[in-house]
């Protein structure tokens, strides 16, 4: 790609996921993350929740869309790297699995709708 890493969200919104990883890969080679324990499962994980913790936070405390959207992209940004670090297809994961999700019921439970394998047990 012939276009610089900052400022090309509008020229790389075209809506394919390779996209998505590709721009991430350059992120994590940038910064070395393999040689760095930035694939290291245990820590990414340990990423994860602060920044859906950082999500939790901007919903709870009625922040504006904006810090939403940007709070919500950094858990997507490492999730996709998650993929990149497990050596995993994580598009084909996608739909394998949403595949499998949309033949199961749904429930309602106390805290609202869920679908899941679910069993009385
Ligand atoms: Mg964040």
């Amino acid at each position: 790609m012939a276009v610089a890493e900052t400022g090309v969200a509008e020229v790389l919104c075209d809506g394919r996921f390779d996209t998505m990883m590709a721009r991430v890969a350059r992120f994590h080679d940038k910064h070395a993350f393999a040689d760095n324990n930035g694939h290291d499962m245990g820590y990414r994980l340990a990423l994860t929740i602060e920044e859906l913790g950082e999500l939790a936070a901007a919903v709870t405390k009625g922040k504006p869309k904006e810090d939403l959207e940007e709070e919500l992209a950094d858990v997507l940004i490492l999730i996709l790297g998650h993929a990149l670090a497990m050596e995993v297809d994580l598009e084909k994961a996608f739909h394998t699995k949403l595949d499998r999700v949309m033949q199961r019921p749904s429930i309602t439970g106390r805290l609202g709708i869920r679908v899941t394998e679910y069993s009385e047990n």
